[in-house]
C-alpha cells in the first residue's frame, strides 16, 4: 500500500494516515510532523522551517524533496507507507515521480479528501494538537483546551503557530495557488481518487477504505 494524502489544511489528513497506518501496519509519513521534531529538537532545519512555517509559508522544495528522498529510501517504508503532506508544489510532484521510478514504485494512489473552505476555517481555529504522539483534537467536538492532557497518551494539547486566524488564511492561499493545481498531474496520471471528508472521522475512515478495497489497492 503506497497511499498520497492529499487536501487543503485541516481536511483531516493527519487524523486519516494515522488511522490508515495502524490498519496496513506501514508508516505514516508526515511532512509536517517531520518538520516539528526539527523545530522541537532545535535542528538547523528545524531553526530555519520554524520561521517560514509560522508564516504560512512552504519550505524550499530543495530540503523538502531531501528530506522525503531520505525517508523513502529507508527500509522502514519498503514496504508500504502513508505519506501525508508531499507534495505540495508541482516541483515536488515531478522530484516524487522521479523518487518513485528510481524505488521501482509503480503502484500507488493519491486520495483526495475534500472539505469546504468555511469547515476548513473553523476545524483549523479550533484544533489542538498532542505534542507528544501528534493526534488532533477539537475545542468543538471534544470541548479541550489548550494545556489540557491528551486523552491517549496524557501529552499536552496545544495550539499551532500556524493554526492562527491570519496563518490560516495565508496557508490556504498557499494550497490554492500552489498544491491544488497538483491535483491535474495526478488526475492525468489515472490515481487520484476523492472522498468527501465532510462527515465524522469514522465515516471518512470507513468511505477510504471501500474506496481503496473497490480500486484493489487492499
Ligand atoms: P502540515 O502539518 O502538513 O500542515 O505542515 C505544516 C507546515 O510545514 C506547512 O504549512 C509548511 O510550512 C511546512 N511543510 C510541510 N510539508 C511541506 C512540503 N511538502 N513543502 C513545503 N512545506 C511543507
Amino acid at each position: 500500500m503506497r497511499l498520497l494524502l492529499f487536501g487543503a489544511p485541516g481536511v483531516g489528513k493527519g487524523t486519516q494516515a494515522k488511522l490508515l497506518a495502524d490498519d496496513f501496519r506501514i508508516p505514516h509519513i508526515s511532512t509536517g510532523d517531520l518538520l516539528r521534531t526539527a523545530v522541537a529538537n532545535g535542528t538547523e532545519l528545524g531553526k530555519k522551517a520554524k520561521v517560514i512555517m509560522d508564516a504560512g509559508k512552504l519550505v524550499p522544495d530543495d530540503v523538502m524533496i531531501g528530506l522525503v528522498r531520505g525517508v523513502l529510501g529507508s527500509p522502514a517504508a519498503s514496504k508500504g507507507f502513508i505519506l501525508d503532506g508531499f507534495p505540495r508544489t508541482l516541483n515536488q510532484a515531478r522530484a516524487l515521480a522521479q523518487m518513485f521510478e528510481e524505488l521501482g514504485i509503480h503502484d500507488y494512489r493519491v486520495l483526495n479528501i475534500e472539505v469546504s473552505n468555511e469547515a476548513i476555517i473553523r476545524r483549523l481555529s479550533s484544533r489542538l494538537m498532542c505534542r507528544n504522539d501528534g493526534k488532533i483534537y477539537s475545542t468543538e467536538t471534544y470541548g479541550a483546551t489548550a494545556g489540557s492532557p491528551c486523552p491517549d497518551c496524557g501529552g499536552e494539547l496545544y495550539q499551532r503557530d500556524d493554526d492562527k486566524p491570519e496563518t490560516i488564511r495565508h496557508r490556504l492561499e498557499v494550497y490554492s495557488t500552489q498544491t491544488s493545481p497538483i491535483l491535474k498531474f495526478y488526475e492525468d496520471l489515472g490515481v487520484e481518487l476523492t472522498v468527501n471528508g465532510m462527515d465524522t472521522v469514522e465515516n471518512v475512515h470507513r468511505n477510504i477504505n471501500r474506496l481503496l478495497q473497490s480500486t484493489e489497492l487492499r
